[in-house]
């Protein structure tokens, strides 16, 4: 890949023109980032080709923010960011939100569900303040991401967090000309010594980038105990036989929310995107 522009989280080298404007000379090595598939593009390359559009770099967590209702719990959304953060390798939490409008206690299940896969999991409410402290305390001294669907709550829980947030969009670092954080998209908010917020408004969907079918499965982190089992090392377990993941679903030791999310995903794997 390329690295040709500076992402959302980059540090950069600049050099100086005025007071306000400054040109990127250089782009620091990324400790990791995070990224997409691109819109499809028109003509030019060939049909059907997505490219990479990096969404941020440098992150240190990313929150995973969903609600339990209104708009409801996306199990699905979920797990496509799961599979984004895993294959970045960057560490990442399950934010459930709005826990004051559930009446059932479906956060209470949905927490079970990820805890016991391995996941780190918060329920939170912005408007009853539960557990805002807990989280607050969580992404201390980090570059953190938070990523939702549009309405789960994301801005009221960074305000409740964070009332008198302020923008630190293109600021220029004072102490030197080097190392400064630049924004292409998105915000990059300075929220307490070393910790940064991450927002990017307007990128809503993920659909991970460069994940080939047969690696997917590693990023489904209950799958990895039965992969061996296979009869075929290239199986892509949708359809093959002997396929232990079909198996462990079969017998309910993965369970098939998780494994509907593998299937959705591994569907929109291109094979033409590796040449
Ligand atoms: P964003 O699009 O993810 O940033 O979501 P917003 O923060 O704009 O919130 C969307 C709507 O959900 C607003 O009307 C909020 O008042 C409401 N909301 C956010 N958090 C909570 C919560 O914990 N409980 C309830 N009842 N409503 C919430
Ligand atoms: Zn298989």
């Amino acid at each position: 890949m390329t690295l040709d522009f500076a992402s959302l989280g980059d540090w950069v080298e600049i050099s100086k023109i005025s007071n306000e404007i400054g040109v990127i000379e250089s782009i620091y090595d990324r400790k990791n980032y995070l990224s997409r598939k691109a819109g499809k593009l028109r003509g030019g390359l060939k049909r059907g080709r997505r490219l990479e559009q990096i969404i941020a770099s440098n992150i240190d967590k990313i929150y995973i923010v969903a609600s339990i209702i209104f708009p409801d719990f996306n199990n699905r959304f979920i797990d496509r960011v799961i599979v984004a953060a895993e294959s970045a390798n960057i560490d990442f939490s399950i934010v459930i939100n709005k826990i004051d409008l559930d009446e059932n206690n479906y956060s209470k299940n949905w927490e079970q569900f990820y805890k016991s896969i391995g996941y780190n999991v918060f329920r939170v409410s912005a408007k009853s303040g539960e557990s805002i402290l807990d989280l607050k305390e969580n992404l201390s001294g980090k570059v953190n991401l938070f990523w939702g669907q549009s309405g789960v709550g994301k801005s009221s829980i960074l305000n409740s967090m964070f009332p008198h947030l302020e923008f630190r969009v293109g600021e220029v670092s004072n102490y030197s000309q080097k190392g400064i954080h630049t924004t292409v998209t998105g915000e990059f908010k300075k929220v307490a010594e070393n910790t940064y917020i991450v927002d990017t408004p307007g990128i809503r969907e993920i659909d991970p980038y460069g994940i080939k079918k047969e690696d997917l499965s590693h990023y489904f982190l209950e799958f990895n105990p039965f992969l061996q089992n296979c009869k075929f090392s290239t199986c892509n377990h949708d359809h093959e036989p002997d396929c232990a993941i079909i198996d462990a679903v079969e017998k309910g030791e993965i369970s098939i929310e998780r494994y509907q999310s593998y299937l959705n995903i591994l569907n929109t794997i291109e094979d033409d995107m590796f040449y």
